[in-house]
Formats: structure tokens, sequence, C-alpha cells
């Protein structure tokens, strides 16, 4: 059955949202994220400061560089939580499910709410006006068949943008000549391995679909669906507010008695659930450390007096509990947080984006320290690394770098 897919996208969201509260700001390159003299990144800025080529994610020594004029602010995601909320207040009453992808962005699925394509497009313009009239913001939308057609329609004009795209052959014939990377789910790392492979063009993905399956497996035939415009994801309604706990697991290819490898995979999975916390803005006061030995036998262990939610501080405490376990090979690990609310102290809302955590140091070090164990860059390619598919690789890597070692337990 035809599906009907809206995907909203608010414009430079925590900077438009500190704007529209301080006329003062309007028409200033905004910068929210760290302050220049601290480490950090910046977490969103103004179409003015893009002007000067900030972008979100930058360095904000670098930013500061480019746009010395600019104004600034730390995030203040208290509000942005609230504003969130009021935003969905408005979108999801459309749809039946809706399903945030960050405090900004949400599929609407109104598969079952519009009649038509055309009946879609008005609900789609109606999200527009009333996002803006009632909460002076503006959002970049997109509609179509299917999830990722949606996220490729809302980023096609921004600011303030509307675009659809109707059917997989529309979807095709747009994106046929672009570069890979403007594929959904396509990271510098799997763009470079496409370019390796003398693929540049959404369009060449599917012409080399051998190469592409057998060099990337299971992602490249999703790559390969992508590239035809089949996507058959739906839209999973999710509450943040209603999330228990955030967590991430791993199952190793061949069971673990290093315990110094599982030390250092605690600290990635750390590293996995803080992205997710704080990309929904939530934080946990308990770390749960989860134990599969090698008997299929489980252990799950919690801590209260999570203060931070930053990775290190999420690790140390799993570290703990880990140590004080009988030390059998392990099948599975896992670690998450519990006791979630909505990050309402200073302290933890600002943790990520402001590098203020006085533990970002210490993670460097651990990063650094396992980059020269594993021969793998944690701090370059940190971002693709977190991902669900791509975690699991990093890890095997880790576990086989270990078993060649002549420290590595299962050489000897
Ligand atoms: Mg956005």
């Amino acid at each position: 059955m035809e599906r009907l897919i809206i995907h909203v996208d608010m414009d430079a969201f925590y900077a438009s949202v500190e704007i529209r509260d301080n006329v003062e700001l309007r028409g200033k390159p905004v910068i929210v994220g760290a302050m220049p003299d601290q480490r950090g990144v910046v977490a969103t800025c103004s179409y003015e400061a893009r002007r000067y080529g900030v972008r979100s994610g930058m360095n904000i020594k670098e930013a500061y560089r480019l746009c010395p004029e600019g104004v600034y602010l730390r995030p203040d995601f208290d509000k942005y939580r609230r504003v969130s909320q009021q935003l969905h207040g408005i979108w999801d009453p459309y749809a039946t499910a809706s399903e945030p992808i960050a405090l900004d962005e949400t599929f609407l699925d109104v598969t079952g709410t519009a009649r038509d394509f055309d009946d879609a497009s008005r609900i789609a313009h109606e999200i527009k006006r009333r996002t803006a009239d009632e909460m002076g913001l503006t959002c970049s939308v997109g509609l179509a068949y299917c999830k990722a057609a949606a996220k490729t329609a809302s980023e096609e004009i921004k600011p303030d943008g509307y675009y659809e795209i109707r059917t997989r052959e529309e979807f095709v014939e747009l994106m046929r000549d672009r570069d890979v990377r403007e594929l959904f789910s396509v990271g510098p790392k799997t763009a470079d391995r496409l370019y390796g492979m003398g693929i540049r063009t959404v369009g060449e993905i599917a012409e080399h679909r051998l190469d592409v399956e057998s060099a990337l497996g299971k992602h490249g035939r999703v790559l390969i669906d992508l590239s035809e415009g089949i996507d058959d994801r739906e839209v999973v309604p999710y509450n943040p507010e209603d999330a228990k706990s955030i967590s991430r697991e791993i199952t190793f290819q061949k069971d673990v008695s290093d315990y110094s490898l599982l030390i250092d995979v605690i600290l990635l999975l750390a590293m996995s659930v803080e992205e997710r916390a704080s990309r929904y803005g939530l934080c946990g006061t308990t770390v749960n450390l989860k134990i599969t030995y090698s008997d299929m036998r489980s252990v799950v262990k919690s801590r209260n007096g999570l203060r931070n939610r930053d990775a290190v501080s999420i690790a140390r405490m799993a570290w703990d509990m880990l140590l004080k376990l009988p030390r059998r090979p392990v099948r599975l690990i896992g670690v998450g947080i519990s006791g979630i609310s909505d990050g309402r102290t200073r302290q933890t809302t600002l943790l990520e984006i402001c590098g203020e955590a006085p533990s970002e140091d210490e993670l460097d070090h651990y990063l650094e320290r396992m980059r020269r164990k594993y021969r793998f860059d944690f701090v370059r390619n940190r971002e693709w690394m977190l991902r669900k598919n791509t975690i699991h690789g990093v890890v095997e890597h880790m576990r086989i770098q270990r078993s060649r070692s002549p420290s590595g337990i299962e050489r000897r």
C-alpha cells in the first residue's frame, strides 16, 4: 500500500529559539554551543553564522576564527525540550505515529490520516504555517512515500522549505547524479569505500551492485535498496519521556576472557549511551551493567549515584561493577542508564556540547591510549563508530587486534 510520510526538521533550532526570544540577536551570527575559550563544539548556528562558514559540529575555536564577531551562547536544553514538546503538540495529532529523531526533527506517518498525496501535502503546509504562527519558528518539511525519501525531501530546500517526492521513480531521478554522501546512512567512511570502488554517484551504486554487496555486506544491500528508492522502515512511535532506560549491548563473535578489552568496550558503549541520552536531552541516575557469560548465564548489576551523563562517569561506575564480578569468558556485555529524567540540572544539560565536563580530558586520554592499543582512531571516527551497525564492527576489530597481540589472553 502507498504510504504517506512527512519529515519535519526545524531550521537551526537552538539558534532560532534564542533569536526568537531575544530581539537583539535578530540578524546576527548566533552560535550556540561551547564558549570560544573552552573546549567543545558548535551545537547549532544561525544562517547568518553559516555565511561565515560556521557549521554545527565544528570545533568552537575554529568557529571563532571564522566568525569572531559572532554571538556565542550556551545551550539551554530545558528550554529546547519545552519548545520541542510544544512542537509535538502541534504536529503529532496530524499523524497515526510520530517518531522523533532529535529534539527538532520527527517523522510523521500520515497514511491513515490523509486521504491522498494532495491531502498530505495540505497537512504538511498546515504544519509549516502553524509552526510559524504559533511558535514563531520555521521548519523545513518533506513529504514522500517512504522515510528516506521524506528526509531527503526536507533537506532539499532549507530554511523554511517544502519539497515532495511522490514516487520511487522521482526519488531515483532526483538522486541519480548526486554524490553518494547525499544518500541516507552514507557517512564519510562508507563514502570513502564507495569512492575507492570508483562509485561517486548514487546512480552508480546500483550499477555496481555486486561490488557494493561484497564490500559492504548487509549495509551494502541497504544502500542498493536506498539508491533505488526502496525503504520499508516503519515510522515507530517513540516518546523519549516514556523511556525508562537507554542501553547499548554487544555480543562478541567469540567469547572474551581479556578483561582489558572489556574495559575498553565498556567505554565505547558508555559513549554511545551518552550520545543517545544527549540527543534527547535526557539523563539518568543509575548505571546498569549486563554480562552474559559463555554458559549463557546473565548478571545485571546496577548502581545509583550517576551525577554526570558523560561517558567517562558512566564507564567508571560500570568498570567498578565489572571488576567485582567473577572472571569468566564473556559472550555479551551491555551498558545502560536508567532513572531517566529530562536533564533538569544545569550540570548535566550542558555537558555534552560544552565540553566543560571535568572528564573530557580523561576521555581523550583513554581514547588516545586505545588508538595505540588497537590501531584505530576512535576520536576521528567517533560519530561513525557509535552507530548501531558499526559499533559491532569496531569492537570486532578490537577483539581481533587483542587476540593477535602478545599480551592478548586468547593467544596464550
Ligand atoms: Mg534541524
